[in-house]
């Protein structure tokens, strides 16, 4: 597949992202002490600073000469609630894109689910991301903004990240990779609570997996044959069913970790017994948990939400075959933040929002 790529606006490199070696360097670079790293580091990462001028440990006219320079934080310019507490953010980037973060809170957990890119590229029929066309990758900074900004509006620890927000991770490795590396060395959330999802892009997997992290892959399947996931997943045509699993058991042979498989029920399609039987064959002896999700709805189609009976139907039909399986009901589908949701309209703004 080619790839038209609108890069992330180039000027100087963002602070934010970068580790405590990188900032440490950067404050030599610009003649100040060695120390002023880490208290760059601790003002970016724990004060939330989103300019230099705001550091005022940093001499006075430092601060003034540096107040230009770019940090990297994004503005919130719609918040809304949903009634569940589940919070949708649209942050503005320093080009004026928006794009989506929620925060998702639980008594134990906050979770953030943030995007990777701008739009997605991949265009699945059911989600409404896809249906919203492409703009460009996330650089790093702006990957792991909205976490800080989350985590600054709950006033609240994240605890827990999944890269189910707009995009496509793997058309986006090594921002979405450096700023795993961010999220965890930086801001401390660990990698096991980490999620990355992906719809499987031919060789991305492999190249994931070289990275040695201890993040759980999800691959999006949602159909358990081949012809019909290329009905609801036009990149399927190009990267096959077998070969998509081929890539997932080498993944799972090298990392010695257990892929996770999302599958969206849609009503009266991709729901019934015989589907769940032949997703059973294919992950037989698989290390793997199926996620169900039930479809959210969105404007565009016309796929239904199956019944609870057809849900549980479907769960019985994988545990009978020993398939690990959980249901997951997503949140904020008010807030139209609920999975492939996300998408820049029909919000209601939220006082609290910055502008
Ligand atoms: N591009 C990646 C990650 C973002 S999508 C991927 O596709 O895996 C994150 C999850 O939301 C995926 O499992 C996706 O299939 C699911 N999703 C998209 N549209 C949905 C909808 N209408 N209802 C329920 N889940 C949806
Ligand atoms: Fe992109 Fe994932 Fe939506 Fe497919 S489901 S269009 S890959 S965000």
């Amino acid at each position: 597949m080619t790839l038209l790529l609108e890069s992330p606006p180039q000027t100087s490199r963002p602070l934010l992202g970068q580790s405590l070696a990188d900032l440490t360097e950067w404050v030599q670079q610009q003649g100040q002490p060695a120390y002023r790293g880490k208290q760059l580091h601790q003002w970016i990462y724990e004060r939330g600073a989103r300019s230099l001028a705001d550091i005022t440990v940093f001499p006075k006219q430092w601060r003034a000469e540096m107040a230009t320079t770019e940090i990297g934080r994004s503005t919130i310019h719609v918040r809304s609630v949903a009634p569940d507490g589940t919070v949708k953010f649209l942050l503005r980037l320093s080009d004026g894109h928006i794009i989506e973060a929620v925060g998702i809170p639980t008594e134990n957990r906050l979770t953030v689910c943030v995007s990777s890119q701008v739009g997605c590229p991949m265009g699945c029929d059911f989600c409404a991301t896809g249906k919203g066309g492409f703009i460009r990758n996330l650089a790093t900074h702006e990957i792991v903004d909205q976490v800080l900004t989350v985590q600054e509006d709950f006033q609240r620890r994240v605890s827990n990240i999944v890269f189910m927000g707009m995009g496509e991770p793997l058309l986006n490795l090594d921002h979405v990779a450096a700023a795993i590396r961010c999220l965890n060395q930086d801001i401390g959330i660990g990698q096991r609570s980490i999620t990355v999802s992906t719809v499987g892009i031919p060789g991305r997997i492999r190249r994931f997996a070289e990275f040695d992290f201890q993040v759980t892959l999800a691959v999006s399947l949602h159909a358990s044959n081949q012809a019909q996931r290329a009905t609801l997943i036009p990149s399927a045509h190009h990267y096959p069913l077998d070969e998509l699993l081929v890539e997932c058991r080498e993944y799972v042979e090298q990392t010695g970790r257990r892929v996770t498989f999302e599958y969206i029920l849609l009503a009266e399609l991709n729901d019934r017994p015989e589907h769940a039987s032949e997703l059973a064959a294919h992950l037989r002896g698989f290390q793997s948990h199926v996620n169900l999700i039930p479809y959210n709805p969105i404007q565009e189609v016309d796929y239904k939400r199956p019944t609870e009976q057809r849900v549980q139907a479907f769960v019985a039909g994988l545990k009978q075959r020993h398939i690990a399986v959980s249901v997951r009901y997503s949140r904020g589908l008010e807030a139209d933040a609920a999975c492939g949701q996300l998408r820049a309209s029909a919000l209601r703004p939220d006082p609290k929002a910055t502008e």
